[in-house]
């Protein structure tokens, strides 16, 4: 049985950066039990005046693009720049294998010994909205912990990129060359969303093909219709085993950033994103309301069974069951 502190451990101890009490915090945030939730509530809103002074950076790309290498290089060469780094896993978990795409032990290894970096994969076999609605918050007590970078990863195989675009400043997407769009599981959607392209791998015999990869993507980034916030994503190159390119990729978001700060999208996106999660949070907690009750259970067991019989139509049936 795992031991509960009081609100005050967890608060001071985040506050003075200590990864224990950080790790332990998170792990309250992400239990389902509700006392935990509870405890989870006050020790978030005891850090919540710390939190917001990252920069929130999401990463995405099909597996095997290069994600885990290139964070590797990118935290590296970000911690010997001075920044303290957090990096969060939002794994969906393939429900085919059941297996963790992410979970792999032997990932980032350099970085997660350097004290500045603090790594953390999310648990595997979540529902995506459930671990999405958590990373949320770990990112706020990262934040409260000093980390002023926040990396969120996430596999490009699902929704988890959108659910992700919608709690990051940056949405980073990593592409292999030579490879077809319908091949990289790409759909337009994904590019859309993107503050920036990186083609990685580009090193070696593989140079060539990232550099022509670059400017069809960038051609084809042009036919999308501006975002209205001023900036237009760039397609960039880089390679995590020579560390080519990392500092552009830096800079680029340096510039979005600057950017956008001046002409007021990031707050405005910040305050959007907000709004988005307390509305996720609200229809989440009234459909537990409503499943919840008692009995639910066997009225709705009922009730589906006319319906599928079609001898109750969906609306009647709902409003039967709201009553
Ligand atoms: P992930 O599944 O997206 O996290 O991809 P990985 O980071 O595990 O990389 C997949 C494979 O690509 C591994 O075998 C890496 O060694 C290789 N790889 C990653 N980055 C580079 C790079 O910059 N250059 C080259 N040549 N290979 C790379």
């Amino acid at each position: 049985m795992r031991h509960r502190f009081p609100p005050d451990y967890y608060i001071n101890g985040i506050l003075n950066g200590d990864r224990l009490t950080l790790s332990r915090a998170i792990t309250l945030v992400e239990s389902r039990r509700s006392d935990d939730q509870l405890l989870a509530q006050q020790v978030l809103e005891g850090v919540l005046p710390n939190t917001g002074r990252s920069i929130r950076v999401g990463i995405t790309g099909v597996p095997g693009v290069g994600k885990s290498t290139f964070i590797e290089a990118f935290g590296r060469y970000l911690t010997g720049q001075g920044h303290r780094l957090a990096v969060l896993a939002v794994d969906p978990t393939s429900q085919r294998s059941g297996g963790s795409l992410l979970g792999d032990k032997t990932r980032m290894e350099t970085l997660s010994m350097d004290p500045n970096a603090y790594i953390r994969p999310s648990p595997a076999g979540d529902s995506l909205g459930g671990v999405a609605h958590r990373t949320r918050e770990t990112i706020l007590l990262c934040e409260a912990a000093g980390y002023d970078v926040v990396l969120v990863e996430t596999v490009g195989v699902g929704q988890s990129e959108t659910v992700v675009h919608g709690m990051v400043d940056f949405f980073l997407l990593l592409m292999l060359a030579g490879a077809g769009d319908e091949l990289q599981g790409m759909k337009r959607g994904i590019m859309e969303l993107a503050d920036a392209l990186c083609i990685t791998k580009a090193d070696g015999d593989n140079r060539a093909a990232a550099d022509r990869a670059r400017v069809e993507y960038q051609n084809a980034l042009h036919l999308f219709p501006p975002t209205g916030t001023g900036w237009f994503p760039p397609v960039l190159t880089g390679s995590a085993l020579t560390g080519e390119g990392v500092d552009t990729v830096w800079q680029t978001i340096r510039d979005q950033q600057q950017l956008t700060t001046a002409n007021g999208y990031r707050n405005q996106r910040r305050q959007e994103q907000q709004l988005t999660w307390f509305r996720a949070l609200l229809r989440q907690r009234l459909e537990g309301m409503f499943y919840e009750q008692p009995g639910m259970r066997e009225r709705l067991a009922h009730i589906e069974e006319q319906v599928r019989t079609g001898t109750l139509l969906p609306g009647p049936a709902i409003s039967q069951l709201l009553h």
